[in-house]
């Protein structure tokens, strides 16, 4: 079997790595699959893409369509007009697409219309939130998937709802997971850890990448200015996306907690993260780090399509208003931390279980 393999986004890096491994260690055993590794360039940063490759040792891609930024249409066309080149230059039995982004949508579609299987890792979940780029992804990819891969029942259950047919449906766990179980005796501390003088316990993670967060600059400063509020003595460090980098510009900002610095590789996230008092976000992949972790997540969102973050986990669902945050960090600060445990099956062998599968396919 002739797999080809998109990643196009920091989170699809971190998703395609343990397949890839996994993969190889069925050639290993002698089984007939080979890969071929299509970067679509939707992110081409550095700090969001070599460094994920060269950190979790994902080898080169055979091809990279090399994208880069663009409106929704315009990513999404390009994508579409590269891949299909891609793939008529490539043939393959199968294409695999992680996740939610632009990218897994355009693959897909493209590899649909070539009459070729696409398998979807991560399928299934909703947030129902159709104001989100990433729902749209997920529904018109699973609209045209043949082989779904899903991290909890609740996701299988929703492709029931919609009809498909349940001998396709896989529920196999999380590939992130797989991902953070592989590097964890990896992870290291950021250059600037004794310089801030972080501490295990005392300092706070926040990310915010999604447009209801920070497409208006006001709205993203008053945010800012009361989540460094509400940290009373601790620091926050803020890997600052650069997408949020854009909006504030060279925007002066007064803060005494918050500490900007860059996008973190991933053995200096996941080490920030384990060792964080608590994490603020607006990103879906981190609730469930957080999770598996038992580090508290405040998800700065309306929605969630990952609600087992929620059930089991150590993720609360803040809204995108401060003072709800300001309500909820509260309650967590005099209550201390809620009971949680780790969903079924996200156990590190996700990957292991979709190669097994495919092969029988
Ligand atoms: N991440 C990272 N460095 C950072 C911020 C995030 O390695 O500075 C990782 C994070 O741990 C998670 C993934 O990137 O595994 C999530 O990416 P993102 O927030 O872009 O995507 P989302 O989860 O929102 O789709």
């Amino acid at each position: 079997m002739k797999i080809t393999i998109i990643a196009g986004a920091r989170p699809n890096f971190i998703k395609i790595a343990p397949i890839i491994k996994a993969i190889e260690k069925k050639q290993n055993e002698g089984a007939t699959i080979s890969y071929r590794l299509v970067h679509t360039g939707q992110h081409y940063d550095k700090n969001l893409s070599d460094t994920f490759f060269e950190e979790l040792n994902i080898p080169k891609p055979n091809s990279n369509l090399e994208v880069k930024s663009g409106s929704q249409a315009e990513q999404t066309g390009a994508i579409m007009v590269a891949f299909e080149k891609e793939l008529q230059q490539n043939p393959c039995d199968l294409v695999l697409v992680v996740g939610d982004v632009n990218s897994t949508m355009a693959c897909a579609i493209v590899a649909k219309k070539q009459n070729l299987k696409v398998a979807h890792v991560e399928a299934g979940i909703r947030s129902g939130d159709m104001t989100m780029p990433e729902e749209i992804n997920r529904i018109v990819t699973d609209s045209i998937t043949d082989y779904f891969f899903t991290t909890s029942t609740s996701a299988s259950e929703n492709l029931l709802k919609y009809g498909v047919d349940a001998t396709n449906v896989h529920f196999v766990g999380n590939v992130m997971i797989d991902t953070l179980y592989q590097n964890l005796d990896r992870i290291f501390e950021p250059f600037f850890w004794n310089e801030y003088q972080l501490e295990t316990g005392n300092y706070i993670i926040l990310t915010l990448h999604r447009p209801s967060n920070v497409d208006e600059e006001q709205s993203l400063i008053q945010l800012l200015q009361g989540i460094d509020k509400l940290a009373g003595d601790k620091k926050v460090i803020f890997p600052i996306h650069p997408r949020t980098k854009a909006i504030l510009g060279e925007t002066n900002l007064e803060l005494k907690n918050i500490l900007f610095v860059e996008p973190q590789g991933y053995l200096n996230f996941m080490y920030l993260i384990k060792n964080s008092f608590a994490v603020i976000t607006d990103s879906g992949g981190i609730s469930e780090e957080t999770t598996v972790m038992g580090i508290p997540c405040f998800t700065m969102r309306n929605n969630t399509e990952r609600p087992e973050t929620q059930i089991i986990g150590t993720n609360t669902l803040v809204g995108t208003s401060i003072e709800n945050l300001e309500k909820l960090f509260g309650e967590f600060l005099k209550n201390g931390k809620r009971q949680a445990g780790i969903p079924e099956l996200w156990d590190g062998k996700a990957s292991e279980r979709i190669i097994e599968i495919l092969l029988q396919k």
